[in-house]
């Protein structure tokens, strides 16, 4: 089984997934972007039971980003974290830009293209997507987000 650690920039808080990682995306959504200061958001869905926090508990800190969806971040250094649900508290999601090793899956796409970045351009064959893929289009009403 795999086994991956992570942690924020200072290193205040680590966290530990075990199993492999569900399907990785790029999310390219404005909130996303401005959420990591970058050009899109590289993200997995875990399992919250896949999902430990190791150290820095104390220095984690959370914004609603939407009603449902929770962002955590250190409080410390600022370092994106996690998102969790309050409707479906069993799935988290990850950014994978933290994370100590690579994970045995890559990236399977990007969503909300249609809001790219004007600036980036993407240079990889991966199947691209306006906004949510086919039936995720009912995850993201409930959700909110990626
Ligand atoms: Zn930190
Ligand atoms: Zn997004």
């Amino acid at each position: 089984m795999q086994v991956l650690t992570g942690r924020c920039l200072c290193e205040g808080v680590e966290y530990r997934i075990e199993g492999e990682l569900g399907p990785i995306y790029n999310c390219h959504c404005s909130r996303c972007r401005r959420w990591h200061g970058a050009a899109f958001r590289t993200r997995a869905s875990i399992r919250s039971s896949q999902f430990t926090w190791v150290k820095g508990t104390e220095l984690l800190r959370t914004y609603h980003s939407s009603e449902f969806t929770a962002k955590h971040f250190c409080g410390v250094c600022g370092s994106s974290l996690v998102s969790t649900y309050d409707n479906d508290p069993g799935r988290m999601s990850i950014p994978l830009g933290g994370l100590d090793q690579a994970p045995a899956n890559r990236p399977e796409g990007h969503f909300f293209v249609g809001s790219k970045a004007p600036w980036h351009d993407i240079a990889d064959d991966l199947p691209q997507h306006d906004t949510w893929p086919g039936s995720r289009a009912d995850v993201r009403k409930t959700s909110g987000e990626a």
